[in-house]
């Protein structure tokens, strides 16, 4: 990733043309809560048992510095990651973008062709890691080169049948492989979706009755294996407001093949020595998630690590209480305990759901709760870490709560070097944040989404959510990847 030797004649040119690249109104610094300084969201509300008594002044990461923080990144990688960011917050392109994909034009064989080229081009050469192992392993092996990790994540979302759930875990297994055949240090994870080897429409019935199980603890679930508590008393159970049908006997027996399929997935992966992250996705399925992550965490893990991470979504009012329980449980029966602690992706979907049954949202009512309920999870994990036990991985593009996190692991005695705690953020995502970490010593991921365009593009509509308007997640970034493109012209022009 050196930097290429382009004439100073380009680079006066293209110093106007970063100058142009963002027209986001300068972003203000963040303050200790998270969110932007002089934007209009309300003063923060810390609860007591929130605080984190770290001194905001002191600076771990450094962003002020953009020649180091930028280290090993190529002048193109900028100005390309520069320009598909900015386009990502143009509101208008996003909802139009979003409208075509969902389109009936969608079904005209050149038009489609024509658009997924363009997206192809651009958001997925920038978010995903490439269409097959073989390209992967090339992404990876550049990240390696800035010293970030690899978590690599197949990015087939949903299967439909029992012949799609084998072909995903082939393609998990081949992962695995493809990991343990990289350099060790250059991957940290393999990423499982559950929904991709057995099927949402089981998963969802799996949850109700779980639900129901909560609800009534005579309900019998002959089906069910030695777990971890699913449920916390904050728990919401709108999803399952009738007593389920139990499963019938082709549904047992698919559920019995999901079991297996994952079972094959850890024991490739103990003998390959390879760990693995369980994503989180929405409230209707994630009990049966929880459920199949727990069961194999206790029959697989290493001495004192675990081989299996679940994922806990700090946008849920439960989460908190659900990861303590959860915890408490698997230390009580000697299971090493991992968490990857997210903010939570499916905030649209989950507050149509409830709201359609006439319920209140599982999500925190206000962002501020939801970034005091991830800092005070993220909190709770380093201190389990600094007595001894649990592992996490941070998995967030929230600056405050890097730098909340970081302090924190410092001021613990936490080894930067340790296996127990790890950051992680979406590859072409917060990479001001990932560097900052990594040059702060501590151990950095990148999510590496891979697969065929049309694969991913559920995943790619997410990031393109994710990214709109000027103050998205990625306008920080941005105003980074200026400075330092104009660093760098200047000192070519100079
Ligand atoms: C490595 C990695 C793995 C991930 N894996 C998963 C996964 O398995 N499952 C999953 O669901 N997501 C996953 N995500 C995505 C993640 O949940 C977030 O969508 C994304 O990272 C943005 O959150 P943030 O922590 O970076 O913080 P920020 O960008 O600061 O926070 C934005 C988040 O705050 C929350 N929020 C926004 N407004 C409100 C509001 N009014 N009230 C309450 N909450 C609000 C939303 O969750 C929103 O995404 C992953 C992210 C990373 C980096």
């Amino acid at each position: 990733m050196a930097n290429k030797v382009v004439c100073p004649k380009v680079f006066r040119d293209l110093r106007r043309f970063a100058r142009c690249l963002n027209t986001a109104p300068t972003v203000p610094p963040m303050n200790f809560t998270g969110n932007y300084g002089s934007t209009n969201v309300t003063t923060p509300t810390l609860q007591p048992t929130d605080q984190i008594l770290v001194n905001p002044e002191k600076k771990v990461i450094n962003f002020d510095d953009v020649k180091e923080l930028f280290t090993g990144v190529s002048t193109s990688r900028l100005i390309r990651s520069s320009l598909t960011l900015q386009m990502a917050s143009i509101e208008s392109m996003v909802d139009l973008g979003i409208w075509v994909m969902n389109s009936k034009f969608m079904h005209m064989p050149i038009f489609k062709e024509v658009i997924l080229g363009f997206v192809k081009r651009t958001f997925y050469e920038h978010f995903c890691a490439g269409k097959d192992l073989i390209e992967v392993g090339k992404t990876v092996s550049k990240l390696s080169s800035v010293d970030l990790k690899g978590m690599l994540d197949y990015g087939v979302e949903h299967a439909m049948d029992n012949e799609s759930c084998d072909q995903s875990m082939n393609v998990f297994l081949q992962t695995a492989e493809l990991a343990k055949s990289l350099p060790s240090s250059s991957v940290s994870f393999v990423v499982v979706k559950i929904t991709a080897i057995c099927t949402p429409k089981l998963l969802k019935r799996m949850s109700d009755l779980l639900r129901w199980e909560q609800k009534d603890p005579s309900f019998n679930l002959p089906w069910k294996q030695k777990t971890l508590p699913l449920f916390a008393e904050s728990s919401p159970f709108y999803h399952t407001l009738k007593r389920p049908e139990p499963l019938t006997i082709e549904e047992e027996r698919d559920l019995q093949l999901g079991h297996d399929r994952l079972e094959k997935i850890c024991k490739k992966c103990l003998e390959l020595d390879v760990e693995l992250l369980i994503d989180a996705e929405d409230t209707a399925i994630q009990p049966a998630i929880d459920y199949f992550a727990y069961s194999a965490a206790i029959k697989y893990h290493k001495d004192d690590h675990p081989l299996l991470f679940g994922t806990i979504q700090a946008y849920l009012k439960d989460s908190k209480e659900r990861m303590i329980i959860a915890k408490k449980a698997a230390e009580k029966m000697g299971v090493p305990m991992g968490f990857k602690l997210v903010r939570g992706a499916y905030m649209s979907s989950e507050n149509q759901l409830a709201s359609s049954l006439g319920f209140q949202s599982p999500i925190h009512d206000s962002i501020q709760q939801t970034h005091n309920c991830y800092n005070s999870c993220a909190e709770l994990m380093l201190d389990e870490i600094a007595n001894g036990s649990g592992a996490v991985v941070l998995a967030t593009h929230n600056i405050e709560s890097g730098k909340l996190a970081a302090s924190r692991a410092i001021d613990l005695g936490i080894r930067k070097d340790s296996k127990k705690l790890q950051f992680a953020q979406l590859y072409g995502m917060a990479e001001g944040l990932s560097f900052g970490l990594r040059n702060a010593g501590f151990q950095v991921s990148k999510y590496l989404p891979f697969g065929p365009v049309e694969k991913v593009m559920p995943y790619l509509i997410r990031r393109a959510e994710e990214n709109r308007g000027l103050l998205s997640t990625s306008a920080f970034d941005r105003q980074l990847m200026r400075k330092e493109l104009i660093r760098r012209f200047d000192v070519a022009t100079s």
